[in-house]
């Protein structure tokens, strides 16, 4: 629990250094929007990261989607660290729009504790506390993005951003 205050504590600020993702807009606009979240700094700023990996070389029917959770609370030599990278959720295969089906429960998750949150034990002040924890960044590439936002690279709807109303052709020769 000590760690998870490093952000808020023993951090030495750099002005103009973006050496933290404490020193992000993004970790600044939730100090901003959601002060009572901000108030307590054990609560979790999250990384989720998201992608299809390989595990049989180039055969795409034997790929695995770990969904792993990243602590950025934590110090620099500590956050990307093996022993603090959770594997929140594996799905086997290439899940494509179904992934929707297996990410409901972790996002329902999610949305509990940045609602809600629970009640835990701090060992370090020895106190209760409710822990509470926000998704800041996921990390993928542009084909999971379009999975994970049901717009496949692949479709008509290519765009992430523009979605049904994405302007498109298909090409005749390569029928992309
Ligand atoms: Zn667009």
């Amino acid at each position: 629990m000590e760690d998870l205050t490093w952000h808020a504590t023993d951090r030495k600020v750099n002005i103009g250094v973006l050496s933290h993702p404490t020193d992000s807009p993004a970790w600044a606009a939730i100090d901003d929007k959601y002060p009572d979240f901000a108030s307590e700094p054990r609560n979790l700023r999250l990384g989720i990261s998201a992608d299809g990996v390989d595990v049989n070389r180039g055969n795409r029917s034997h790929s695995v989607w770990p969904i792993l959770t990243i602590i950025y609370n934590l110090p620099p030599w500590l956050c990307m660290k093996r022993k603090f990278i959770m594997l929140s959720l594996l799905i086997s295969g290439t899940p494509g729009n179904d992934i929707d089906v297996f990410l409901t429960p972790f996002i329902d998750d999610m949305q509990l504790l940045f609602d809600i949150g629970v009640e835990k034990y701090d060992a370090y002040t020895q106190e209760q506390f409710k822990l509470r924890e926000v998704v800041l960044w996921i990390i993928n590439d542009y084909p999971a993005l379009g999975t994970l936002s049901g717009c496949p690279y692949s479709g008509f709807q290519g765009c992430v951003l523009c979605g049904e109303e994405t302007h498109c052709i298909r090409l005749p020769k390569s029928k992309k």
